[in-house]
């Protein structure tokens, strides 16, 4: 067993260097030559010896020596590359023996007997070197749980199809979901929904394809050119998404995975299978990253905007060091009077050329990464830092409201860390107001609900950002001690135009009165919008219809001039 592993290992090794290809035709060379050179030897000198000094050397032995050379060159064909090296091998010392023979028959003497002995055991052995690595290969190449060829598998045959010049497509397909699942449910389970999986990306591929297991929850395809992948890659996307049933101690668990795909066009010849590799993993992040698509084709424009993201991606991390952050305020108005109520803290980035980079562009790429933490704790702590003496002599109700992710707040530390903050800069807890959105309760719910539970302990006020434009049911906010609705601008925008999105709006204000909520419309632009909104008794409004976000020190005035009422 040892040595089946040895020599598995070895002939890999060999298989896998560059040069395999050149060992095994030169090694083919050596054998045939050292055959040819025993005959020449057996036949010019027959039964003699050579003398070196007081020496003698008979010639059966220099010989033997010959055809161990041949036979060395004989493994190392098989090491190689263990298919062809066994043919040529077999053919080698199929010639030798013929030689041996054709010399027997033609002398009449049987002095050639071991030397032909010696090539049928070497042939027997080359058979059973060739049955091992076979088998070893295999096991190597191949993935335990799934029985699917794996990674090494699979990097194997693409550099086979780019020596053959083939087209087609290479894919990268990412089961979401699936690690919680080996955690949840153990990894014996883990391996059946997995096995599952690839029984459905084999029920959709047939024989049009080949499919690998590459890593814990990844696959790859290779595709013939001319299929029509897209098609075939969402109806297994579509598939896998399907519940999967397994049965634990006796109870059926229905489980769920979610599955995105990268392609790669195999048009470019003058790709390396390391570049396609890479560019199809750039694909399939992509589309793992993104909401709206499910299957991401790799093209020039994915590559300048994948750049363009590792750019800002340096570029936020520079600015966490050098200071490129700053903050605009954005007054929030008591409907009733035009009162000022607070302001949403917005982050901007200032490069040291001047130029800015909009938040819709940093922030997306900031949570692809940790990086939003650490900007988000930036802004609390610097929003806190400039209001904190405002605050402190500010009416009731007045509040800062920062942004937070749904990464942070699912985070168990998260409101502990905001309350040694506050304590630290000496913030007045009930002037904070922590905006969150809907999204942040499909993350983690146990541990965002104790967040937000501990968080009110402390009288922090809590919105719920961007409402409207996600899943979360007023049923659901019913439980958890929100203080403010923020309605996403996306309904305020069609307010007027479309009777559900008004009916929506006014059932909203409605119900968030009835839990003791207050409602905040976001993105109001339009006096219309306003009317409307008043009618329906929204209590707060943001928007460019009364005020854009502004620099801090106009916020600061605006907070000293005589806009800022007491509320409540
Ligand atoms: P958001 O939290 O929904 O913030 C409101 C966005 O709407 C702001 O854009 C604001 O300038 C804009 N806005 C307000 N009123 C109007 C209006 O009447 N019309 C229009 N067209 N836009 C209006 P901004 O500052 O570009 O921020 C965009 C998004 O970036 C924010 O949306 C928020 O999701 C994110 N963001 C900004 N600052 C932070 C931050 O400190 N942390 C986190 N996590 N996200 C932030
Ligand atoms: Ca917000
Ligand atoms: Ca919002």
């Amino acid at each position: 067993m040892g040595n089946g592993i040895n020599s598995g290992t070895v002939g890999r090794k060999l298989a896998d260097s560059r040069y395999s290809k050149f060992i095994l035709y030169v090694s083919f060379v050596v054998s045939i030559f050292f055959i040819i050179l025993n005959g020449v030897i057996s036949r010019r000198f027959g039964m003699t010896s050579f003398s070196i000094g007081k020496m003698s050397i008979p010639t059966s032995g220099i010989s033997g020596c010959v055809q161990a050379i041949s036979v060395a060159a004989c493994f190392v064909m098989v090491m190689s590359d263990y298919k062809r090296g066994a043919i040529l091998s077999m053919f080698s010392l199929l010639f030798s023996v013929f030689g041996i023979m054709q010399g027997i028959l033609k002398s009449g003497s049987m002095a050639s007997l071991p030397g032909l002995v010696n090539c049928l055991l070497y042939a027997v052995l080359i058979i059973v070197m060739y049955k091992q690595l076979k088998a070893s290969d295999y096991t190597a190449a191949t993935d335990a749980a799934t029985g699917l060829p794996n990674r090494y598998g699979f990097e194997r045959e693409l550099e086979n199809r780019l020596h053959s010049q083939e087209r087609g497509y290479v894919v990268y397909l990412h089961v979401g979901g699936f690690q919680d699942l080996n955690v949840n449910l153990g990894r014996k389970y883990g391996n059946q929904i997995l096995r599952e999986v690839s029984e459905r990306i084999g029920s959709v591929m047939g024989n049009k394809g080949e499919v690998f297991k590459i890593e814990g929850a990844e696959f790859a395809m290779i595709l013939p050119e001319g299929v029509d992948y897209s098609g075939m890659i969402l109806d297994m996307v579509e598939r896998i998404e399907k519940p999967i049933e397994v049965t634990k101690n006796g109870v059926a668990v229905n489980c769920y995975v979610k599955a995105d795909a990268g392609v790669m066009d195999l048009y470019d010849r003058e790709l390396s299978a390391d570049e396609i590799m890479l560019y199809t993993d750039i694909a399939m992040n992509y589309a793992v990253n993104s909401s709206e698509t499910k299957l991401c084709t790799y093209n020039e424009d994915l590559k300048k905007q994948v750049a363009r993201e590792t750019e800002i991606e340096q570029l936020i991390k520079e600015g966490l060091r050098e200071d490129y952050f700053y903050l605009q305020y954005q007054p929030q108005y008591i409907m009733d009077g035009k009162k000022l109520r607070g302001f949403e803290a917005l982050v901007r980035m200032k490069l040291p050329d001047g130029s800015i980079v909009s938040p819709g562009e940093f922030i997306p790429v900031a949570e692809n990464s940790d990086l939003i933490v650490d900007i988000d704790r930036y802004v609390r702590r610097r929003a806190m830092n400039e209001f904190k003496e405002v605050c402190h002599d500010a009416p009731d109700g007045f509040a800062i409201s920062v942004n937070v992710s749904a990464k942070e707040i699912s985070n168990p530390t998260f409101a502990e860390e905001i309350i040694t903050d506050i304590h630290e800069i000496g913030f007045p807890a009930q002037c904070l107001e922590i905006e969150i959105t809907e999204y942040s309760f499909a993350q983690s719910v146990e541990t965002t609900i104790s967040n937000i539970k501990e968080l009110r302990e402390h009288n922090i006020k809590i919105a719920v950002d961007d409402f409207g434009t996600g899943y979360t049911s007023l049923a659901q906010l019913l439980n958890l001690p929100v203080t403010l609705l923020k309605i996403d601008k996306s309904l305020i925008d069609n307010i007027e135009s479309s009777e559900m999105n008004r009916d929506f709006v006014k059932t909203v204000i409605y119900m968030g009165h009835l839990m003791a909520c207050e409602v905040i419309s976001e993105g109001v632009e339009e006096e219309s919008q306003l009317r409307l909104l008043n009618q329906f008794d929204c209590d707060f409004i943001q928007g460019y219809v009364w005020s854009r976000p502004l620099e801090y020190a106009v916020a600061l005035g605006m907070c000293r001039s005589k806009e800022r009422v007491r509320v409540s």
